[in-house]
């Protein structure tokens, strides 16, 4: 076990809008980290791109363009051409913006040197943030590389399918926050602070978790895997037409949390025994670390065909970029 440098639960959080700042308060409290390695991961820039005949979503075959697995903005290069209709590639492409702008996103995917086609234009030059020093707090701003970019992960239960709820939003119990940049610490001893806050605008977890559901059904899609596993297709309704029903989907992996050194992000298939689920850990930035989330791709008819499905892509899989 080891203490993930500013991995931190914070239970104290303040939406003043829901689409406008949320505050996460210092009543907040460090978590441990458990570092695993796992030399059996394969590298997703290995994998190569493939053509659909129709839509994968919808089956459409419309105007057709080419779909990335994983948000080029997000290190991705694996795509599905033609894998898109227009319709439903209007869909995606909005929540994977919210996404990866979302707060600070925007400013750790320029820190973290990922590409971009934007070449980060929206990543402000300058940051914002209070100084908490005793007896007084004052607003200054910053350059952006010279402050810890502080990213918050919604902290959610498991998928709610998982333990018998199948119709359900998702439910948001805090944020998980890591940080990327310059050390907290080293920072706050600089300008003699206590603490710092930053304000952050537009948190929207709803669009993070249909990312997230959208990158395990394109990966599994390419792999073949709904040969075998029933019940792609509810999944693609919840993060296409119905969010409303992401948590029945979407969820979280519960502490401890993980790193993953070398792996920018982690796709791996696991079982949910009872029920015989399969579904896919998803993490981002999991050498960092950040959290794992599940997304239930569907049900497998036994545990043969699950031990089939493993034989085939190894116990873990992928990515490095
Ligand atoms: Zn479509």
């Amino acid at each position: 076990m080891r203490t993930g440098r500013g991995l931190t639960i914070n239970t104290k959080i303040t939406v003043k809008h829901p689409r406008g700042v949320v505050r996460a308060e210092s009543a907040s409290t460090p978590t441990d980290v458990v570092e695993r390695v796992t030399p059996e991961l394969g590298s997703l820039a290995a994998k190569q791109s493939v053509r659909a005949t129709a839509c994968i979503y919808c089956g459409s075959t419309a105007r057709l363009s080419n779909e990335h697995v994983v948000p080029y903005a997000w290190g991705g290069n694996l795509q599905i051409f033609d894998g898109s209709c227009e319709p439903c590639r209007l869909i995606t492409s909005r929540f994977e913006n919210f996404a990866l702008n979302d707060g600070a996103m925007v400013h750790v995917r320029k820190a973290r040197g990922i590409q971009s086609r934007s070449k980060h234009e929206n990543s402000r030059k300058e940051v914002a943030v209070t100084l908490v020093r005793p007896g007084s707090e004052q607003v200054e701003r910053f350059p952006t590389s010279e402050v810890p970019l502080i990213l918050g992960f919604p902290w959610l239960g498991r998928p709610g399918t998982f333990v018998g709820v199948e119709s359900k939003g998702l439910t948001l119990e805090g944020w998980v926050t890591t940080s990327y940049g310059e050390e907290v610490q080293r920072f706050l001893a600089e300008h003699g602070a206590t603490g710092m806050r930053v304000e952050e605008s537009a948190k929207r977890p709803v669009a993070f978790a249909r990312t997230l559901a959208k990158i395990a059904y394109g990966y599994a899609w390419i792999d073949g895997v709904f040969d075998t596993v029933q019940g792609g297709d509810e999944l693609v309704r919840a993060f296409i037409q119905e969010p409303d029903r992401i948590g029945a989907f979407v969820g979280m992996k519960p502490p401890p949390f993980e790193r993953y050194p070398n792996y920018q992000l982690r796709l791996e298939y696991k079982l949910w025994m009872p029920g015989l689920l399969v579904y896919m850990e998803v993490q981002p930035f999991a050498d960092t670390p950040a959290p794992t989330y599940e997304v239930l791709l569907g049900r497998c008819e036994s545990v043969r065909a699950w031990r089939r499905l493993r034989a085939r892509f190894g116990s873990g899989f992928e990515s490095a970029f």
